[in-house]
């Protein structure tokens, strides 16, 4: 075999399990079509450290969030990676909401995350004086990162570790072989070639449901929806006015998390993301101008403060959903598929949020299939 193991896609998944892979095994390569690592869901989200508050008990999702936050914050401050633990506020502007926040701050114990604080008026005063809310939880462990460092980091220890990135090929087929697959690719100046690799690791994202079509795996339950999410900032000097992350209650079904203030670790505050199934999957990053009006009147309910001329259009990112609308929340798929006749394939689909929190949980736990596989 040409490579050992051979992981495609650099986000910031890809990138953690090549990070984690090549400390361990020689021969490690990953493939990327763009020219450079995260141009896509990776630098288009809301860079939120999760603290695993909302997922089904015992899901993916789950425990590598809650396990994931500690090890990226741990990671944050071994290698200086800029991070904020500076806490989340859910709030509640209605009676009705108080009951919902009661029942995820249950939800949240179930998962391990025991940390959340039922403040009332006057806390919430203290800690967000600009707000407007009847109560809220407060979860101390939430934090945001600035993904771009995260991935570089990841990046450089991948190739301190000799792991071969390859940056501007797209991987266009799969075959099984004899211990393993022929991989296809097509590189930027349109040359076609073949290598070999013992193990496949498809973390590919938005397209992983197609890469996972290449080798054979035809499953409709992995079809991947493009959902789109777009935010608004909230413009100088107004930013000034959060310091923490500040959430409605979420949706029934979780398709997404309501339209929530994030800051940065440059100082902004944005508004998002909405939620929005596309009707075939394109990437379609354009900014909807008229939204401004709905995102104005959500997120007015919890910011006393906003005017409609507060807000811009910011940007757009698509989660690579396996949930169709309307179903309830599906988990990460993380799949070894010897199962499916393909041992040695790994596949990763539907890695919407949290993936940015639970990247470095996630690499240990492909590394874990891997030790079983090997
Ligand atoms: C709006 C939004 C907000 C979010 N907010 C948060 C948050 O606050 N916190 C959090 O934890 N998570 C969040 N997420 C989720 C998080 O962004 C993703 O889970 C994470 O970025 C997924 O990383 P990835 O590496 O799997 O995918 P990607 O970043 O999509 O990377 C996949 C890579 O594979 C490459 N690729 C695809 N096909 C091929 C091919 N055939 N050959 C070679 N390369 C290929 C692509 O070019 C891409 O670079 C959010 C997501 C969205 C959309």
């Amino acid at each position: 075999m040409d490579a050992n193991i051979t992981i495609i896609g650099a986000g910031v998944v890809g990138l953690a399990i090549a990070e984690r892979l090549s400390a361990e095994h020689k021969d490690v390569f990953l493939i990327e079509k763009h020219l450079t690592f995260g141009q896509e869901t990776s630098s288009r989200n809301s860079e939120v450290i999760h603290a695993g508050i909302y997922y089904t008990k015992d899901s993916l999702k789950s425990r590598l969030c809650v396990e994931g936050k500690w090890l990226l914050y741990d990671y944050c401050k071994k290698y200086n990676v800029p991070y904020n633990n500076c806490g989340k506020l859910i709030v509640a502007t209605s009676e009705e909401e108080i009951a919902i926040i009661e029942g995820i701050r249950q939800t949240a114990i179930r998962n391990g995350v025991d940390d959340l604080l039922l403040i009332g008026r006057e806390q919430i005063g203290e800690l967000e004086p600009n707000i407007f809310a009847l109560k809220a939880l407060f979860s101390p462990s939430t934090g945001i990162i600035d993904s771009h460092s995260l991935m570089k980091q990841f990046e450089t220890n991948a190739i301190n570790n000799s792991c071969q990135i390859v940056y501007g090929s797209e991987v266009t087929g799969i075959s099984k072989i004899k211990g393993g697959y022929k991989i296809s690719l097509l590189d930027s100046d349109k040359n076609q070639y073949e290598f070999t690799s013992g193990i496949v690791i498809n973390s590919s994202g938005l397209t992983s449901d197609k890469v996972s079509e290449m080798v054979g795996i035809n499953d409709d339950s992995l079809k991947i929806l493009f959902c789109k999410g777009e935010y608004f900032r909230l413009n100088p000097p107004k930013n000034r006015l959060i310091k923490r992350l500040v959430y409605p209650v979420p949706h029934q079904n979780m398709e997404g998390i309501g339209i929530h203030v994030t800051i940065d670790m440059g100082g902004g505050v944005k508004l998002g993301p909405d939620v929005k199934y596309l009707e075939s999957n394109i990437y379609d990053y354009k900014l909807t101008a008229s939204k401004q009006e709905a995102f104005y009147i959500s997120a007015k309910k919890f910011l006393p403060f906003l005017e409609f001329d507060d807000l811009s259009p910011e940007m757009a990112g698509i989660r690579p959903k396996i949930q169709k609308p309307g179903e309830p929340l599906r988990d990460f798929y993380i799949m070894e598929e010897t199962n499916r006749g393909y041992p040695g394939f790994i596949n990763l689909i539907g890695m919407e949020s949290p993936g940015l929190t639970s990247s470095i949980a996630i690499a240990k736990y492909v590394n874990g299939l891997i030790r079983d596989t090997i």
